[in-house]
């Protein structure tokens, strides 16, 4: 039996990808359109072989405290949308905050997140409001000594710069698609090229960042495509896809949620194309069900550890195995060892993102230590 042009096209570009050439939009829509489960898996063979090659069998861990559920904004997919009147929000204290970051701290994450929606409490430059922020994350830093990761949406430069000197390490924020008129249907009223700038700048100043698509939204090959386009010029040092989950009470709550395996491809494809970047394998989806197929398609990062117990929410699942005790590092490590993977020590979390900040800084590399 002959081989097929399509096995022929598929090998030419795993191929290409084994040997880190870039590959065109053309080949990674063909790659991102593949439905057979035997050229899926080819797929997903390069992707850990790449993954192999810059972190072993390392994976990182990271926890989540999201410590704010109040926003200002109307994102159309979001259930903490400013006029979804339909859910109890909460507004952590510091004492909780901390006691949180403890308690993951000594679980064992490498990393913690400190995310809330863009809560106006914390967002007016006065020292009862994003200094009181500011003060919380500091704390959180002196008392667990992790690397941070701030997610507090769309906030001016000058705040950036008062997190970094607070020893804060990445800036996430999400465009989530990059495809302008998508997001004006998406982020309803938020200015693209104002969340797109804060990430550059954020970068400029020496914080490493986290660019993010979400899929299911309508949302083309060709915006995948393009979506990775935007993540390779911005230079994301850690770059995530997550799958569209309908929400109650929110304009998109009658969508259904796209099939698994178009997340799963994506996450692999993006391996190919970012082999020695941080991609995540959230555990905010599909829970602790949901983690082998990511980490088999080349995630190496697993995200959204909560504790349990402690009243604390996820963003798309917002409370799916939290309590059951399923998003803890002990139950993500029984799937990790399952796969033959570890996570890795702190210190080798710690040397990657100080070797990283110190390639992108502007900031001389002694400040840049964590
Ligand atoms: S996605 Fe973020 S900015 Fe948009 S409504 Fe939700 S919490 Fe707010």
């Amino acid at each position: 039996m002959g081989i097929s042009s399509q096995e022929f096209q598929l090998g030419e570009i795993l191929d290409k990808a084994y040997r880190e050439i870039p590959l065109n939009k053309a080949e990674i829509i063909f790659l991102l359109g593949l439905n057979q489960e035997e050229e899926i898996s080819q797929v997903f063979q390069v992707a850990r072989d790449l993954r192999q090659r810059y972190f072993g069998e390392k994976l990182f861990l990271y926890g989540f405290v999201y410590f704010s559920t109040f926003c200002q904004n109307n994102c159309t997919f979001c259930l903490y949308r400013k006029s979804n009147r339909s859910l109890k929000r909460y507004r952590k204290s510091e004492r909780e905050i901390l006691d949180t970051a403890y308690s993951l701290a000594e679980s064992g994450v490498h990393l913690l997140d400190l995310c809330m929606g863009e809560d106006p409490e914390y967002l007016m430059d006065s020292p009862r409001s994003f200094g009181k922020l500011l003060k919380i994350v500091e704390d959180v830093k002196q008392n667990t000594g992790l690397p941070l990761m701030i997610s507090p949406g769309l906030v001016p430069q000058v705040f950036l710069e008062r997190f970094q000197e607070v020893g804060v390490n990445w800036y996430a924020l999400y465009q989530e698609t990059h495809n302008r008129s998508l997001y004006a249907k998406m982020r309803l009223d938020q200015d693209y090229d104002a969340r797109w700038g804060a990430k550059r700048a954020a970068h400029h100043m020496g914080l490493l960042v986290e660019e993010g698509l979400l899929t299911g939204i309508g949302d083309t090959m060709e915006d995948v495509a393009d979506s990775f386009q935007a993540m390779k010029e911005l230079g994301a040092e850690q770059v995530r896809v997550m799958s569209f989950v309908p929400q109650e009470e929110t304009p998109m709550e009658k969508w259904v949620s796209p099939p698994r395996m178009r997340e799963i491809l994506i996450i692999a494809v993006m391996r190919l194309l970012f082999p020695d970047r941080l991609i995540p394998a959230s555990l905010d989806v599909d829970g602790i069900r949901g983690l082998k197929q990511r980490l088999n398609a080349g995630a190496n990062v697993v995200t959204s550890i909560i504790p349990p117990k402690a009243g604390l929410a996820g963003v798309s699942n917002n409370s799916l195995d939290i309590d059951e005790g399923n998003r803890t590092v002990k139950r993500v490590a029984e799937v990790v060892e399952d796969l033959g993977l570890r996570p890795a020590s702190l210190d080798q979390y710690i040397d990657w993102v100080e070797k990283k900040q110190k390639r992108i800084g502007r900031i001389p590399a002694k400040e840049a230590t964590i």
